[in-house]
């Protein structure tokens, strides 16, 4: 039989198995604090647990392991990018940004991704599988231990969709923001997605505080599906209407990612229209010049007119900024790593 994941189990479930073990409820509390807060890796490691109850967590039990393959450090910013090793042989990317307000990690949902932006390299060989919540977590508690500092923001923002992984993320999000575990404020954890409607409109009603990114890209709903496949299925309308309905329910403003990409949707008629689009929002819009990959010949713009486009968007009043590019020596751009890693490429 295999052994139960059991990082993944929130509390309230580990007191459940304790209970069915015939243990007492707050041994379910000291396992959480070995796993969430101490980060323990072993059942050896939890030394007020009597011995008996540990040889039987080991019997029945696992702490799935994410392991470092791989660490790059950016020489012009220190970003670290990290590609990590899960028990089946997979890989995921993660990438620890240093900034004046604190370590923010950015981890991966999804071993590949099947939503086919074209200018993604994550999404090149299709979607392996889906993370479970101890392997979102083992990578924030991996790069905690190795740095031995504090993670402060988490965005998830690596390989994969996490809405179309939904209930492995949201259980993730309430476990790194329960107070038993690490307790980063949800305020501080922002989830980017490709715009999936029914996963957005189930999300606004989780009674999260998250932060949610939608990945726009381009300034009409022709432009946006010669980008993105999902698009052919979830028109603009109905994601910008769900996006909507997610500010109304939580009170989080929306966060707009666009990917500027040389020649494609970065020109005048791109800023106007994508400034008719998100002029009456309470939102903001992050310019991200699109990070080359090997596979696609897609450019970016040159820094002149990247500030050009962003200024032309801020005289119509949108809140815009320009995403200070990091790490981008070190196959910053999703999926860049782990793919190079895997096939040799
Ligand atoms: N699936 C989610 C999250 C992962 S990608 C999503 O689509 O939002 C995180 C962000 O990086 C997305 O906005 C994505 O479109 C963008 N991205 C992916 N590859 C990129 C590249 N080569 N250059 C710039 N941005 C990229």
């Amino acid at each position: 039989m295999e052994k139960k994941d059991i990082a993944s189990c929130t509390l309230e479930e580990l007191t459940e198995e304790m209970v069915s073990l015939g243990e007492k409820a707050f041994r379910a509390k000291q396992i959480y604090q070995w796993l969430h807060v101490k980060l323990a890796e072993s059942f050896e490691e939890m030394t007020n647990l009597p011995a008996a109850l540990r040889k039987k967590l080991d019997a029945d039990y696992e702490i799935r392991k994410v392991e470092m393959v791989q660490e790059q450090v950016s020489k012009k910013d220190g970003t670290r990018k990290y590609l990590f090793c899960l028990k089946d042989g997979n890989m995921v990317e993660s990438v620890l940004m240093k900034y004046r307000h604190g370590n923010s990690v950015c981890i991966s949902s999804q071993a590949g991704c099947r939503m086919g932006c074209r200018f993604c390299a994550s999404t090149l060989d299709g979607l392996e599988r889906n993370l479970t919540a101890s392997e979102m977590l083992g990578q924030v508690y991996r790069i905690q231990r190795m740095t031995r500092e504090r993670v402060h923001n988490i965005v998830v923002m690596g390989t994969g969709e996490p809405l179309d992984n939904y209930e492995n993320f949201v259980r993730f999000i309430r476990m790194v923001s329960d107070e038993n575990g690490l307790h980063i404020s949800q305020r501080n954890l922002t989830a980017s997605t490709c715009g999936i409607v029914p996963g957005i409109l189930r999300l606004a009603e989780e009674g999260l505080q998250i932060t949610l990114a939608l990945s726009l890209h381009g300034s009409t709903q022709e432009k946006r599906k010669k980008l993105m496949p999902v698009a052919n299925k979830y028109p603009l309308e109905e994601v910008l209407d769900a996006c909507h309905t997610y500010f109304q329910k939580t009170g989080r403003r929306i966060t707009f990612e666009y990917s500027l990409v040389r020649g494609v949707n970065d020109g005048d008629e791109d800023a106007r229209e994508l400034s008719a689009l998100l002029g009456h929002q309470n939102c903001h819009l992050n310019l991200i010049p699109v990070n080359p990959i090997r596979e696609r010949n897609f450019e970016k713009p040159d820094k002149k007119s990247a500030l050009e486009f962003k200024n032309k968007l801020e005289k119509n009043g949108i809140n815009v900024t320009i995403r200070r590019e990091m790490g981008a020596d070190i196959d910053g751009a999703c999926g860049q790593l782990r793919r190079k890693t895997m096939q040799g490429v």
